[in-house]
C-alpha cells in the first residue's frame, strides 16, 4: 500500500510519465549507451517506468535529446553527453550497449567512426562491466549473418568464378561446375538461426558495421571467458516504430512519408522480395527478458511474419488512406530476396515472441510521422 501511495504522490506532483515504485533491493542502476536513439529511448521509457535508475550515455550522432526530454529532471534519470570511444567511469549494475549508428547511410557516413564505436566503444563498456561487476547486453544485428547465399548470389558467384578460372589458368568452363554443385548442396540458410556463422564481405561498404558488430560479439565472449563478465547478445532484425529516423531511406519510413505527402510509393524491383518487421515495443520487451535471463549465447529478436514489399506498400497506402500511386523502380543492387528470423530459441528460452500486429504498429508509426511532419512545417516559419 505504501508503494502505491508513493506512486500516486509522484504521478500527481510531477510532470513525468507514471513510474513504478521499486524497493532499493529491486531497483537497479542501469546504463543505456545510445539511449537517445530510436530503440534506446523506448528502452529508457520501459526501464524508467519499471522504477529503475537509468543513465543514458549518448554522443547525439543519430540520437536526439527530444527522444528522452520527458525524463529530464526526474530523480531516477541522468543524461550524459559522452562518446563511448572514450573511457567511462560510473557505477552501474547493468549495461545495455546500443551505441552505434544503425541505418546504412548513417553507418557509411563515417566508416572509421563506425568501426571505432563498435570496437573501442564496446571494449570500453566491457572494461567498465568488468570493473564494476555489471552484466552487459550487446545490441548486435541480423547483419552479422551477412548476405545469405540466395540462388541469384550463387549464380553470380559461379559466373565470377568461371571468369577467374578461365582467365587465370586457362582451365575450361566445365571445371567451374564444382562450386555450382556445392551451392546446390548448401542452399541459402533461411530463416536464419543462431547457429549460422554468416557470410560477410570484410571489405565491402557495409563491412564497417557488419564486421564491427561481429568483433563486438567476439569481444563479449572473450571478456566472458577470460574475465568472467556476464554478457548477453541480442541479434536484432528489422525494427520500426515511433522515433525512427525519418529520412534514413528504409522501406517503412519511405513508404509512410511518401503516402502522407501524396508522393508515389517507390517499390524497387517487382516488390516480390520479402521482409519481416518487428514493432519496437516487442523488441524492447525481448531485450529486457534477455538481459534478465540466464542465456549467455546469442539470441535472435525479430518478427518472423514475412510480407512482400508490394504488400507493405499496399497496406501502408490503405492505412494512410492515401491517393499516392505505386511506382516500380529498378531493383536495388544485391537486394536480398528474403529475410526472416528464426526465433525458436527466444521462444523456448525466454518465453518471448512478438505480440504487436503489423497494422497496429504501422498505425502508431503513421501517427508519429504525421506529427513530425506537422512539427517540421510549424518550425519552418519560426
Ligand atoms: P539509432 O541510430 O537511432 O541509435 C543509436 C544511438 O547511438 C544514437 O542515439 C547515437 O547518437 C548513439 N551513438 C552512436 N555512436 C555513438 C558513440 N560513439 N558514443 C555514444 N553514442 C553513440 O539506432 P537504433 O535503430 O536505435 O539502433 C540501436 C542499436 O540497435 C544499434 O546498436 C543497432 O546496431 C542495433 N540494431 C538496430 C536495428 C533496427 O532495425 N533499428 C536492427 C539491428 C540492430
Ligand atoms: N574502461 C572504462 N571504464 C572502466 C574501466 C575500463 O572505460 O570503468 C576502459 C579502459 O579505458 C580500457 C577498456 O575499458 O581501455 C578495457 O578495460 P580493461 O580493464 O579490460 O583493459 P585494460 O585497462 O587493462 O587495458
Ligand atoms: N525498398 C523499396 N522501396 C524503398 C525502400 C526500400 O522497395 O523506398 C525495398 C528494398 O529494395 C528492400 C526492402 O524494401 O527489398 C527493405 O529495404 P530496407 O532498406 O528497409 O531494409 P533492408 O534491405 O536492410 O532489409
Amino acid at each position: 500500500l505504501r508503494e502505491k501511495i508513493r506512486e500516486l504522490e509522484l504521478s500527481f506532483t510531477q510532470k513525468y510519465p507514471p513510474v513504478k515504485f521499486l524497493s532499493e533491493k529491486d531497483r537497479k542502476r542501469i546504463l543505456i549507451t545510445g539511449g537517445a536513439g530510436f530503440v534506446g529511448s523506448h528502452l529508457t521509457d520501459k526501464l524508467m517506468m519499471d522504477g529503475h535508475e537509468v543513465t543514458v550515455v549518448d554522443n547525439f550522432f543519430t540520437g536526439r535529446k527530444r527522444n528522452v526530454e520527458h525524463w529530464i529532471g526526474h530523480e531516477n534519470f541522468e543524461l550524459i553527453n559522452h562518446d563511448v570511444v572514450e573511457p567511462l567511469y560510473i557505477e552501474v549494475d547493468q549495461i545495455y550497449h546500443l551505441a552505434s549508428p544503425a541505418s546504412p547511410p548513417n553507418y557509411m557516413y563515417n566508416p572509421i567512426k563506425t568501426l571505432k564505436t563498435n570496437t573501442i566503444g564496446t571494449l570500453n563498456m566491457l572494461g567498465l562491466a568488468k570493473r564494476v561487476g555489471a552484466r552487459l547486453l550487446l545490441a548486435s544485428t541480423s547483419e552479422v549473418y551477412g548476405v545469405s547465399l540466395s540462388w541469384t548470389n550463387a549464380i553470380h558467384c559461379m559466373k565470377e568464378r568461371k571468369k577467374l578460372l578461365s582467365l587465370e589458368n586457362g582451365s575450361s568452363i566445365n571445371s567451374a561446375v564444382g562450386p555450382f554443385i556445392a551451392f546446390k548442396l548448401h542452399p541459402e540458410v533461411h530463416p536464419q538461426n543462431e547457429e549460422y556463422w554468416g557470410h560477410v564481405n570484410p571489405i565491402g561498404p557495409r563491412a564497417c558495421y557488419d564486421e564491427g558488430k561481429r568483433v563486438a560479439e567476439t569481444m563479449c565472449y572473450a571478456y566472458m571467458k577470460q574475465e568472467g563478465v556476464e554478457v548477453r547478445v541480442a541479434r536484432i532484425f528489422n525494427t520500426f516504430g515511433s522515433r525512427m529516423h525519418m529520412n534514413d531511406g528504409r522501406v517503412v519510413s519511405n513508404f509512410i512519408l511518401q503516402a502522407l505527402q501524396g508522393e508515389p510509393l517507390t517499390v524497387y524491383g517487382s516488390g516480390s522480395q520479402t521482409r519481416a518487421f518487428q514493432y519496437v515495443s516487442d523488441l524492447v520487451n525481448g531485450l529486457v527478458s534477455l538481459m534478465n535471463s540466464n542465456v549467455s549465447s546469442p539470441v535472435n529478436l525479430g518478427n518472423p511474419e514475412e510480407h512482400t514489399i508490394l504488400e507493405f506498400a499496399q497496406l501502408i497506402k490503405s492505412l494512410v488512406v492515401s491517393r499516392s500511386h505505386i511506382q516500380f523502380l529498378p531493383e536495388a543492387q544485391d537486394d536480398p530476396q528474403r529475410r526472416r528470423p528464426d526465433i525458436r530459441k527466444a521462444k523456448m528460452l525466454l518465453g518471448w515472441e512478438p505480440v504487436v500486429p503489423l497494422e497496429e504498429g504501422l498505425n502508431k508509426t503513421i501517427q508519429y510521422f504525421s506529427r513530425e511532419l506537422e512539427h517540421q512545417a510549424n518550425n519552418q516559419y519560426i
